[in-house]
């Protein structure tokens, strides 16, 4: 039996559950299938657990303040079975939230695994649902390297499936999921080592941001080791241990985590069907209306290769949900200035150009930084005190600001605001127009000469 939809959603995630609740609200006939849990990865193996397990880190990073402050006593201890136990709890009432969303919205939830039988129809196990458009969104997942004995260690997916603290834990990769599991195991008590196949981390985000992360991981007792190219994994007592290219062998592990990278869901939906050819990296490729080249199949979110954040995939589908189905022709999700923030310790926020991006867009004489390091009020009183830093980067004679940067205390709350400046197009100016909010740090970002 064959059933017709305005649109069919392949994939229950962040840009399929928005798109479809958009359609429907434009008063569509709508089926989304998921194979997995709602809400995809940002809800069960990405942003919230995430951002749960990074609220603990700093929970024990204030924890061991708390002297500083006057308290006394003996230090908090941790169970993260509890924690994790809670956090599931957590997350199993969004997968409940979401699916009632759905339902309200008269979206059509389908479980189980979507192929394209053509371009018009896909195939759910012996269900048949048949569409005037498709949506391809069905995200990433992370990427392993095939070298031997790689299965010896896991990836984020796994990390949140722990039930225990590893003592000894090695994460590969140097982008912000490495960065940021990195944080908070260091943070609840274990021992980190993260491998750099290079010298840097954040390698997309400013210079400053990277380098000083990199350097206040090492304050925090992170061992960053430089130049490691894992070459294989060897069982190592009841872990695990790392031969690298050079030859070196690491010391014995507990568990290792690759981060090096994220792979789109694109391999299995049967694409060959209707003749849609993947990007080499396994990435669909869309115009800027989030257009296949196959008429009235579209795609969006992390399968895309998009920048890969929630919000964005999320914006991107309700503006092709208004395009397609709420009269409005021109709705599409501009990619400039998106902000963005790594929770690491200290969190990392960033909106527009780095640095180097500005002057290679502008050129040298264009661009004018200005730059703050500074020590937050609350590290004041302590005994270790991480300093702050921020950079505006301007282009221009009127300085409009086209980068800003900034990783300490408060940066994760501090950026969205600031966000919109950017977007409208303030200039240094306007900043330095702005009465500041005192004692903050977010003040920082106005008073910069
Ligand atoms: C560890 C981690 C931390 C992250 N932290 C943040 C953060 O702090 N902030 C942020 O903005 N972003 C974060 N992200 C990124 C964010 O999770 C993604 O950008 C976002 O989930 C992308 O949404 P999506 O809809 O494209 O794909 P997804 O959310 O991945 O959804 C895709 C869905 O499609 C389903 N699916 C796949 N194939 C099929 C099929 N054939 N049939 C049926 N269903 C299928 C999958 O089961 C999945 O549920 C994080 C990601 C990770 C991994």
């Amino acid at each position: 039996m064959s059933e017709h939809y305005d649109l069919v959603v392949l994939g229950g995630g962040s840009g399929g559950v928005a798109t479809a609740r958009r359609a429907a609200a434009h008063g569509r006939r709508v089926a989304l299938v998921e194979r997995g849990r709602l809400g995809g990865t940002c809800v069960n193996i990405g942003c919230v657990p995430k951002k749960v397990m990074w609220h603990a880190a700093d929970f024990a990073e204030r924890a061991a303040h708390a002297a500083d402050y006057g308290f006394s006593g003996a230090p908090p201890t941790h169970d993260w079975a509890r924690l994790v136990a809670n956090r599931e709890t957590y997350i199993r009432r969004l997968n409940r939230i979401y699916g009632g969303n759905l339902d309200k919205a008269g979206v059509i939830v389908v479980e189980g695994e979507a192929r394209f039988v053509d371009e018009r129809r896909i195939a759910v196990g012996e269900r048949e649902l048949s569409a005037d458009h498709v949506l391809i969104a069905t995200g990433g997942k992370p990427q392993w390297p095939e070298i031997p004995g790689a299965a010896l260690g896991t990836d984020s997916d796994g990390f949140f499936s722990w039930t225990e603290r590893p003592r000894r834990v090695a994460i590969v990769g140097s982008g912000y999921i490495a960065c940021e599991l990195a944080g908070v195991l260091n943070g609840l008590g274990s021992e980190v080592t993260l491998l750099l196949r290079r010298e840097h981390v954040l390698k997309e985000f400013d210079a400053l941001l990277g380098e000083t992360l990199i350097e206040r991981m090492r304050e925090a007792g992170i061992d960053v080791q430089m130049n490691r190219s894992a070459a294989e994994l060897v069982e190592a007592g009841e872990g695990v241990a790392v031969r690298f290219e050079d030859g070196d062998t690491s010391a014995p592990f507990d568990r290792l985590i690759w981060a090096i990278g994220r792979r789109a869901n694109s391999d299995a939906i049967g694409l060959e069907r209707i003749g849609l050819e993947v990007n080499a990296d396994g990435t669909v490729p869309v115009d800027a209306w989030q257009d296949t080249v196959v008429p009235g199949v579209h795609a969006l979110g992390d399968v895309t290769g998009a920048i890969e954040l929630t919000p964005v995939a999320i914006a991107a589908g309700r503006r092709l949900a208004d395009r397609l189905f709420g009269g409005k022709p021109d709705s599409r999700l501009d990619y400039h200035n998106i902000p963005t923030v790594v929770f690491t310790h200290p969190p990392i926020g960033s909106v527009g150009l780095s640095e180097t991006e500005a002057r290679a867009e502008y050129g040298d004489a264009a661009v004018t930084v200005y730059t703050s390091h500074y020590v937050a009020l609350y590290h004041g009183v302590l005994e270790h005190k991480v300093p702050s830093d921020m950079k505006l980067v301007c282009v221009g004679d009127d300085e409009r600001i086209v980068g800003a940067h900034v990783i300490g205390d408060g940066a994760d709350e501090m950026l969205q605001g600031f966000a919109v400046a950017v977007k409208m197009g303030a200039t240094k100016a306007d900043f330095d127009n702005t009465v500041a909010i005192h004692p903050t740090s977010a003040e920082e970002f106005v008073t910069m000469t």
